[in-house]
């Protein structure tokens, strides 16, 4: 029978409390883990499993030392794992029985406050969300690193779902009523550890966070936040800023999938920067500029006023090359003031922080002074009322020691002039220090031992040093003996020894003193956390956007047009990202225009001839002039466009264990729900998930749809070529086609996207490209000449796809033969001959088939063209058309 330790019953106890998190649980100079937790952390960290125990009583065990604790502890929040910090809480050696011990803090994903799990460039945004009737969601955000707070409401579960992905949390709080289902939706599209806290009543350290918010359901969701916080981190909150209550209409929507497609922050396949807008766009010379840059391509604008502040200071800076290099040299020295004010309030931030924080500090002035000098509405109205804080400045100059060590409890944090008290104690170290200095000297004088020496060590004190040779030469009892050592002899006098009192006592008073007026200027820091955060939001701005600036005119970028509603007409587009990642010089760019008589472009063309990156660029020239920044392009007049939807790539699905063309439909389905007239759809190649004739029945009806229902622009590329005709029949789609031509049996990508439907697919040629096994090739051509020789039945299948506005295929197959059977009543004598002459079934067709021409060319004739629509017309001519065929 096993038998359980007293400190395990502690154990066991502590651990029921923190089933989801790993407990580090303190013995000694280690962190142990046990039973589970232990196996699974081994394998984690890569580090040894034991066991505690013999027997039947083994448990299983691993442990960290205390001191390289950080470094587990951050791999595991990396990997997306909770730990519980167990300390013991009482002096072992004055515990009665087991030590007392205590979880003092969990660490979570999305509480974690350094280490490598915080990245300088990455907010890190922990959501909680609280469901409300009728499918209504109080959403809350906060970034305990820098101190933000955002709160919102979403009715809808998949808005919810998109507008958390903006955050890209690594945690979300919910409440334990979730059902399993929207777990399993939130772990696959937001890839979260999910906490779980049902506390929603108003707590004290809530009270002034939700100060500002009138309504009820977002302050719950707040205290919900707050209560998990308050469990977890079991410190202060005083960093967090009152909450703020924003609109996700005030911006540009993108579901999860758009936003991973469009590769915005990050790759689809890798999640690197490298490759992504993000990278393109980022020029930040502070971290906190390069969190808001994030934050803004994540959420572009709608309002066209505030894009159009951004572009005219952008402009500014654009303009005045020596203003901006000025500017980046003054960004150069600004530390992190978000996450330095974070520290502040958070309790860690040592005196090399509130170095960085004087540093930044000193910037400031000039910082303003230079974008005044631009002569900017919208820099002036960002400077003005905002405070310098010099006076925290001075604070800082005035007492914190310019090259203070990290540690804040062996002094030298304080500058001499601070306190007069701490200067005293100085002084007589000093003093002290000095007499001792010149006692060296004078004892060798007096005594003629030239290798008389003055030293000390910790555990001694001060001493005089004799070497053994020389001890003779020693007057008898000038010195009194300390300590014996091989070769010497150490020796002290009363007045060294008081000296020696003095000096230490000087030295243990000041360093205590320092401490303590250190935590005293920390304190005087805390005030000033509000108008840091906000100082930190207006030069993160002025980052970003001289940011903007200097990468317009590196890429060569245009200021856009805006308008609310019309047309689109972009010059000379380009691809940011596909531009950067090919030789210079050789992308190709293209004109986009989508108005009245074109809001639906058909794009076709090869594979690889660029389909998909022209369609992408659109999308991204958007989302970067509605973020602010300028545009590739030549010269553009664009829509603000309020949703971009795009069905792009399934890279990621797959990974999801979802199945692709239920992916498609799902974002499909999306996309048509919530489109607008203003919204801008990117579909590639959907159908193709299916089988042919399938696939292309949905292309087909969802472009109608879109066109006639929807009106959204729209660019859909596809491989069907079937889907060409379809210009004929909806007056705002027009075909292009991104051109290739062949040249000596090969295909070259011209990269052009030129009006009208491209003639053939290259598809073989691609494959050819692509190294595939010649025998391959050779086969796969011979296929394609004999499904070419048998095209006619392609034809027919694509007549009635052009037909489908009649209700279903089979009712207008049934009208057709009802139309020709009536017509055949209507003359009697024909049945007769045809009667007449059953005996040859051949020559009963031929007479078929004439007496169908010439109702088929007396139903041509009799036809009111001019009162039939296009669709009409066309269908007709199917009818007839597929007749003659019988
Ligand atoms: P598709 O969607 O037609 O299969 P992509 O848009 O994926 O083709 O383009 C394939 C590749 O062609 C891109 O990765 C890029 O390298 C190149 N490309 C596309 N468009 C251009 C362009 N306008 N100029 C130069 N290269 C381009």
């Amino acid at each position: 029978m096993a038998t359980v330790t007293p400190m395990m019953v502690q154990y066991l106890r502590i651990k029921a409390e923190y089933q989801d998190a790993f407990l580090f649980f303190r013995l000694g100079d280690f962190y142990e883990l046990f039973y589970d937790d232990a196996k699974k952390a081994a394998k984690e960290l890569e580090i040894t499993l034991t066991a505690r125990g013999k027997g039947d009583d083994r448990i299983p065990m691993c442990g960290v030392p205390h001191h390289a604790s950080e470094l587990y502890i951050s791999q595991l929040i990396e990997k997306g794992y909770k730990v519980a910090v167990c300390e013991q809480t009482e002096d072992p050696s004055q515990a009665k029985g087991v030590v007392r011990r205590e979880v003092v803090q969990v660490i979570t994903p999305g509480t974690v406050m350094e280490g490598k799990a915080v990245g300088a460039k990455e907010n890190n945004y922990l959501l909680s969300v609280t469901p409300f009737e009728g499918n209504e969601f109080g959403l809350a955000a906060a970034d305990m690193t820098t101190g933000e707070l955002l709160v919102t409401t979403v009715t809808d579960f998949t808005d919810l779902v998109n507008e958390m992905s903006g955050f890209r949390p690594r945690e979300v709080i919910i409440s334990s009523t979730f059902s399993e289902e929207k777990r399993e939706e939130l772990k696959r599209n937001l890839r979260v550890t999910l906490s779980f806290e049902d506390h929603t009543e108003p707590v004290e350290e809530g009270m002034a966070l939700v100060e500002g918010l009138s309504d009820g359901k977002v302050k719950e969701t707040c205290f919900q936040l707050i209560s998990y916080l308050k469990r977890t981190t079991m410190r202060s909150l005083d960093h967090l800023q009152q909450a703020r209550f924003y609109l996700p209409q005030e911006f540009m929507s993108m579901d999860v999938h758009s936003k991973r497609n469009l590769e915005l922050v990050e790759t689809l396949r890798e999640k690197k920067k490298q490759g992504s807008l993000l990278w393109v766009l980022d020029r930040t010379e502070t971290a906190m500029g390069g969190r808001m840059l994030k934050q803004w391509i994540e959420r572009p604008l709608l309002n066209r006023q505030t894009i159009e502040q951004r572009h005219e200071l952008v402009g500014k800076l654009f303009d005045d090359f020596f203003a901006r290099e000025t500017l980046k040299e003054q960004l150069q020295g600004v530390y992190d003031l978000e996450r330095l004010s974070g520290r502040v309030a958070f309790g860690n931030v040592n005196g090399r922080d509130l170095i960085q924080l004087k540093k930044s500090l000193e910037k400031t002035p000039a910082i303003f002074e230079t974008t005044s000098s631009l002569n900017s509405d919208y820099g002036q109205s960002l400077i003005d009322g905002v405070e310098v804080c010099e006076e925290l400045r001075q604070l800082l100059e005035d007492s914190i020691e310019e090259n203070c060590p990290i540690s804040i409890t062996d002094g030298g944090l304080i500058k001499e002039g601070y306190s007069s008290q701490l200067d005293e104690y100085r002084d007589a170290m000093k003093n002290g220090k000095a007499w001792i200095a010149s006692l060296e000297k004078q004892e060798k004088e007096v005594t003629g031992i030239r290798s008389l020496k003055v030293g000390f060590n910790k555990v001694f004190g001060y001493y005089i040093e004799v070497t053994r040779p020389n001890l003779p030469q020693l007057p008898e009892g000038r010195y009194e003996r300390k300590q014996t050592l091989s070769n010497a002899e150490r020796f002290i006098t009363e007045e060294l020894k008081e000296k020696e009192t003095l000096i230490l006592e000087a030295e243990e008073k000041s360093e205590k003193l320092e401490y303590e007026l250190f935590m005293k200027i920390r304190e005087q820091v805390k005030p000033f956390i509000r108008p840091l955060q906000q100082l930190a939001n207006v030069i993160s701005t002025f980052d970003v956007l001289q940011s903007f600036a200097e990468v317009a005119e590196r890429n060569h970028y245009v200021k856009p047009e805006l308008q609310t509603a019309g047309d689109v007409v972009i010059r000379e587009a380009r691809h940011p990202v596909v531009e950067k990642m090919i030789d210079e010089g050789v992308y190709i760019a293209n004109d986009i225009i989508l108005n009245e008589d074109r809001e639906l472009l058909l794009i076709t063309g090869p594979n690889m001839a660029g389909k998909s990156t022209y369609m992408r660029q659109l999308a991204l020239i958007s989302i970067m002039a509605q973020v602010g920044c300028y545009i590739p392009a030549n010269e553009a007049k664009l829509l603000v466009f309020d949703q971009i939807f795009t069905r792009i790539g399934a890279a990621d699905d797959l990974a999801q264990g979802q199945s692709t063309f239920m992916v498609e439909m799902l974002e499909t389905k999306h996309a048509v729900s919530k489109a607008t007239r203003n919204s801008l759809i990117l579909l590639d190649e959907i159908g193709r998930g299916t089988s042919t004739y399938d696939g292309m029945s949905l292309a087909q009806a969802i472009i109608e749809y879109i066109h006639d229902d929807i009106g959204a622009k729209t660019l859909f590329s596809t491989h069907y070529h079937e889907l060409t005709t379809l210009e004929a029949a909806l007056p705002r789609l027009k075909n292009v086609h991104v051109s290739a031509k062949e040249e000596n049996g090969a295909v070259v990508f011209l990269h052009k996207v030129i009006d009208g439907a491209a003639d053939r697919s290259y598809g073989i040629y691609v494959a050819e490209l692509a190294d595939l096994p010649a025998k391959l090739i050779s086969r796969a051509k011979v296929i394609l000449a004999k499904f070419e020789q048998d095209q006619s039945e392609m034809k027919d299948y694509q007549s009635r796809m052009a037909e489908t506005n009649l209700a279903n295929e089979k009712q207008a197959q049934e009208e057709t033969e009802a139309f020709f059977e009536t017509k055949a009543h209507d003359e009697p004598q024909q049945l007769t001959l045809f009667q007449e002459e059953a005996a040859s079934v051949e020559k009963k067709q031929t007479e078929k088939m004439k007496n169908y021409q010439e109702k088929v060319l007396a139903e041509l004739s009799s036809a009111n063209l001019l009162h039939m629509s296009p669709i009409e017309a066309i269908q007709m001519l199917d009818k007839l058309q597929r007749k003659l065929k019988r």
